[in-house]
């Protein structure tokens, strides 16, 4: 209740599921993403739960633009308790023809970005002796896929960061965790299915279950709400001795 929360890329998808959760939660949020109605979606969650909520549509390709975000949530909250590192972008090719320019953004993005993100708030969740950093890798931060080599990269560099992040944060009650989902329908996951289906020659019908789904021992997509409820859970001052960790919710994909 009443923690600061901030979430990148949190007005789409995954990221405004968790938003949504910690909203329940009576925390406050610093929305980010770079959806024309971003404010809007801020103001809607806001009023909905009775908390304080705020919107910066900073890109976080670059470090001077994580470095915005955070500063406005400092501007506007005066503190950060929990940090969601969970903007991300996907790109599917071959690697002999994967664009130096996609493969350079989804790095930037997806993994770079976490880092930058939590070295700025660092310093201050040590500071008051709490603070709670979640960052959502995937079920390819623990397993590959073919044609995902920019996106498998960076998800397995988050797990890396978080494990250092656990370390480092140990001794002043900032613990810092990873998501690893498997598929959750949301437009990034749209994006792929359209892909997927024009690569297949498939109907996307067909690309859900035969590609999509064909890892997962589970034949559905993740719900977005169960991820709210983990970050939620992982946020709590009672979830001190959780770190390091790596909560697969993957269908049982990774139990393969
Ligand atoms: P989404 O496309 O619905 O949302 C992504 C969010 O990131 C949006 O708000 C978008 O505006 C924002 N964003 C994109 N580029 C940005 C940039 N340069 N700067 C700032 N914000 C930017 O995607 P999603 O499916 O909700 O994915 C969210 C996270 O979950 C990603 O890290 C993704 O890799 C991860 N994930 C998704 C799935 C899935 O099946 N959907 C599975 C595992 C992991």
């Amino acid at each position: 209740m009443n923690r600061k929360v901030l979430i990148t890329g949190s007005t789409s998808g995954i990221g405004l599921g968790i938003a949504e959760a910690f909203a329940k939660n009576g925390d406050h949020i610093i929305f980010n993403g770079l959806e024309k109605n971003g404010a809007e979606i801020a103001a809607e969650i806001g009023n909905r739960y009775g908390v304080k909520t705020a919107f910066k549509n900073s890109n976080l390709m670059t470090p001077e633009g994580v470095q915005e975000l955070v500063d406005f949530a400092y501007t506007e909250f005066g503190t950060i308790d929990v940090l969601v590192n969970n903007a991300g972008i996907q790109h599917v090719s071959p690697i002999e023809d994967f664009p130096l320019e996609k493969y350079q953004q989804i790095i930037a993005l997806n993994m770079n970005s976490v880092f930058y993100a939590s070295r700025a708030v660092l310093r201050q969740m040590k500071e008051q002796r709490f603070g709670r950093i979640i960052n959502i890798s995937s079920v390819h931060g623990i397993r590959a896929s073919e044609y995902k080599s920019a996106y498998v990269t960076a998800k397995h560099g988050v797990i890396g960061l978080t494990k250092v992040l656990a370390l480092e944060g140990a001794a002043f009650n900032v613990t810092c965790n990873a998501i690893c989902p498997g598929y959750v329908k949301t437009p990034l996951v749209e994006g792929q299915i359209k892909d997927q289906a024009i690569f297949h020659h498939m109907s996307e019908e067909e690309v859900i279950e035969k590609v999509m789904l064909k890892k997962q021992a589970v034949k559905s997509f993740i719900p977005v709400e169960k991820l709210g409820e983990i970050a939620v859970f992982l946020s709590a001052e009672n979830a001190a001795a959780v770190s390091g960790s790596v909560f697969t919710l993957d269908g049982g994909w990774s139990a393969q």
